[in-house]
């Protein structure tokens, strides 16, 4: 990775071996295998005896979790705050479990989108609630750094299953505490939208 940062500085116009960028390729390539380490951790590892069984069917909520990430399409950062709630069937995941789970997933490529998808998903597969909400807004640097202004650089993007889907009830009382009513299913229209692509 370092000869390919060393050709990009160059490709850049930059002298890599003048004394500031000397051991710019050896920290870039930490930073990068740091910012995309979630490929390689183990969502079962992570999740280890944080699994418990319990009598309780209350709404479980994290909300305030710091993430950041990167965008595929760009290689730059989108970073924000994601909120995670669920109604426990049988299993509950050990509180700080959740971040944890955030940052498997924040720390690859991704899209916004899809990062809240698997996140949902994933707590939907491991512990079967009777229902599961994410809601992530971030600002992305792609979109605000680059003065992209046809669209919003700030987006909220939501995944619901489960009684979050079917109960409006249920889905309002998860936006009220975290203070979001706007993000529901189907209206990311409400924060703008994240990077798409197009350039
Ligand atoms: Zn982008």
């Amino acid at each position: 990775m370092q000869d390919l940062i060393r050709k990009l500085l160059v490709d850049l116009g930059e002298d890599p071996s003048r004394e500031g960028l000397l051991d710019t390729p050896k920290r870039v390539e930490k930073a990068y295998k740091f910012l995309t380490s979630g490929y390689h951790a183990d969502i079962d590892r992570v999740l280890n005896n944080a699994l418990f069984t319990v009598d309780y069917s209350e709404m479980v909520i994290v909300k305030d979790i710091d993430f950041y990430s990167l965008c595929e399409h760009h290689l730059l950062p989108f970073f924000g705050k994601c909120h995670v709630a669920y109604i426990p069937s049988t299993k509950v995941i050990g509180l700080s479990k959740i971040p944890r789970l955030v940052d498997v997933f924040a720390r690859r490529l991704q899209v916004q989108e899809r990062l809240t998808n698997q996140i949902a998903d994933t707590i939907r597969d491991k512990i079967a609630p009777l229902g599961v909400a994410v809601v992530m807004e971030a600002t992305h640097l792609c979109m605000s750094m680059r003065g992209v202004e046809k669209q919003n650089s700030f987006a909220v993007t939501s995944a619901m299953h489960g009684a979050f889907r079917t109960s409006s009830r249920t889905r309002m009382e998860f936006l009220e505490l975290i203070k979001l009513r706007s993000a529901v299913p189907g209206l990311r229209e409400a924060g703008g939208y994240a990077c798409l692509a197009d350039e």
